[in-house]
């Protein structure tokens, strides 16, 4: 498929929710390059989902983790220190807010779903950051997905908005503390795709409408696409890159 060797490597998704995740099409090509994949599930209700994915890989370790729990964090790596002993990849593919404040104005966004918002989708880079780091005794990749209501106004992306432009300016900030480690901090702004989390959006098919006329290549995109430009930004082929937002959207992103 692809000629990129990582073989020796290994990697944590954090993120897989179903086939469908944008987190899964990139284990599966990072799987395929040779790296050996550590994943977490939020909760009991995905064990069985995740692990019966996580199963089609080649000794894939399955790890629980709601990134809102410290300790579950912290337990996570002790069992990734021991399994894995080392890391080379963090890829973060996690996002949410109460469905209240994906609806109506962002006016009316109440304080607890803003907290729980940014909590849940740009703290928890901090919170996983920070326990890679140690693991990552080789230098490393460490990888977010964003989208471009962080930078414009989007309607009824409201308060997911606000997490991504922390998520972004997270990414840049952690680039800059962790280069001297030799590890790389990117982000993947990815044109809309249809997963569990974007159909918790409301109006999200009509911004998946507006994104394949509006878009210079005039076509909505892949999540292999995605992938593969994980797979990049994980690779030596991206060894100049970091703090970056890399947009993967047809050209969305450049028009008016
Ligand atoms: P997805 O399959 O629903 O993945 C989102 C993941 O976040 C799920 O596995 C979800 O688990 C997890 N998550 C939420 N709260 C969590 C928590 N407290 N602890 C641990 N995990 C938690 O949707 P996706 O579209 O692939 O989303 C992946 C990333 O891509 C997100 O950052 C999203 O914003 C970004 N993105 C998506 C699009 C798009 O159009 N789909 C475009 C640009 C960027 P649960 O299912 O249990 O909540």
């Amino acid at each position: 498929m692809y000629s990129i060797d990582l073989s020796g490597k290994t990697g944590l998704i954090v993120g897989v929710a179903n086939e469908n995740s944008i987190a899964w099409a990139i284990a599966k090509i990072l799987a395929h390059a040779g790296v050996r994949l550590a994943f977490s599930y939020q909760n009991e209700r995905l064990e069985a989902k995740v692990r019966a994915l996580a199963e089609q890989l080649d000794d894939a370790i399955i790890v629980p983790c709601d990134v809102l729990e410290d300790h579950q964090i912290w337990t996570m790596y002790e069992e990734i220190k021991e399994r894995l002993g080392h890391l080379d990849f963090l890829i973060h593919s996690v996002a949410f807010a109460p469905r209240e404040a994906l609806q109506g104005l962002y006016l009316d966004t109440r304080r607890e779903d803003y907290l729980r918002a940014l909590e849940v989708s740009s703290y928890s880079l901090i919170a996983l950051a920070k326990h890679a780091v140690p693991l990552m005794t080789d230098g490393g990749s460490i990888l977010a997905l964003t989208y471009i209501a962080s930078q414009r106004a989007v309607p009824r992306y409201n308060v997911m908005g606000t997490a991504k432009a922390a998520l972004e300016q997270a990414v840049r900030q952690l680039a800059m503390e962790l280069g001297p480690n030799g590890i790389r901090v990117n982000a993947i702004s990815a044109g809309p795709v249809q997963t569990l989390a974007a159909r918790g959006i409301q109006g999200f098919l009509s911004m998946y409408q507006a994104h394949r006329e509006k878009a210079p290549l005039q076509r909505s995109i892949d999540k292999n696409e995605i992938a593969t430009t994980a797979l990049f930004l994980c690779s030596d082929m991206s060894s100049g890159i970091t703090g970056s937002t890399v947009y993967v959207d047809a050209g969305y992103h450049i028009m008016l």
